[in-house]
């Protein structure tokens, strides 16, 4: 009975002279929405990159589907379920929203020449998946941001993903934007597909949130519900500098 889509286990990861995560654990229910929040610089983008087998931990395991890896690559990862949304999206600019999700599972399937018919159905499942409305032949290029944070969602969507991990998602976007996100995410928890929602901003945590993690200097500091820390508790935990209201 795996009762996770992930469990971190103790993982720790150096660059030459810095410790960019020392021995982080962390566990993510299925459906769960989880933010991992922290300071620019405390170690959030290193251990999604280790999540998802970017980067090799020095220390530690990641445990996936029940099976747990010292060694995760980039493969493994996808294969059981974690997909990530870069801070660039990773989309190609030059190509079509239809290219760009098609050609995904194109490549996945390892086909040698696209049948553009077959293309432009698995775009459009891919597109309604999320329940969005975006033109299958613009080019990405020219998308919004948001609209190309949507095709990015929509692509990894088209694997089986049981864990969605966002990196810092609404750096760009409008309130109007973050909320429509935030929809997204519901409907995926609804869906029981998880999201790692990666942020440094607390009004967000608290509300998109129903459990975060707070990491600081690559360290854990505290895991628990949005009702168990205050405002002010939590700007503690994320700087560890007090703040005086007097
Ligand atoms: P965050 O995403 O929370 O802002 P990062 O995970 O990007 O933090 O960085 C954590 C620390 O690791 C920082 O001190 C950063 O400079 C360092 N770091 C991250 N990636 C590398 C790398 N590829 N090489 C060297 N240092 C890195
Ligand atoms: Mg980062």
């Amino acid at each position: 009975m795996v009762d996770n889509v992930i469990a971190v286990r103790g993982v720790s990861k150096a660059f030459a002279g810095v410790q960019a995560l020392d021995t982080i654990s962390l566990e993510i229910a299925p459906g769960e929405i989880h933010c991992l929040a922290g300071e620019n610089g405390s170690g959030k983008s290193t251990l999604i990159k280790v999540i998802s087998g970017v980067h090799a931990a020095d220390e530690g395991t990641i445990e996936l589907n029940g099976k747990e890896f010292s060694k995760l690559t980039p493969m493994e990862a996808i294969s059981n379920g974690v997909q990530v949304i870069y801070q660039d999206f990773s989309v190609f600019p030059n190509l079509t929203v239809m290219e760009n999700l098609a050609l995904t599972a194109e490549l996945a399937e390892h086909r040698t020449f696209v049948n553009w018919r077959r293309m432009r159905r698995i775009a459009t499942e891919a597109i309604a998946k999320i329940n969005v409305k975006i033109d299958l032949d613009a080019k990405v290029g020219q998308l919004s941001v948001a609209q190309k944070q949507l095709v990015a969602i929509a692509r990894a969507l088209m694997s089986d993903a049981r864990l969605i991990i966002m990196d810092e998602p609404t750096t760009a976007l409008t309130k109007r934007e973050v909320d429509a996100l935030f929809g997204i995410i519901l409907d995926l928890k609804s869906r029981g597909i998880a999201t790692l929602f990666v942020s440094h901003k607390l009004e967000e945590v608290f509300e998109i949130s129903e459990r975060f993690t707070i990491i600081r200097n690559g360290k854990h500091v505290i895991t628990c519900l949005p009702e168990e820390l205050d405002h002010k508790k939590f700007s503690f935990f994320m700087t560890g500098r007090e703040f005086d209201d007097a």
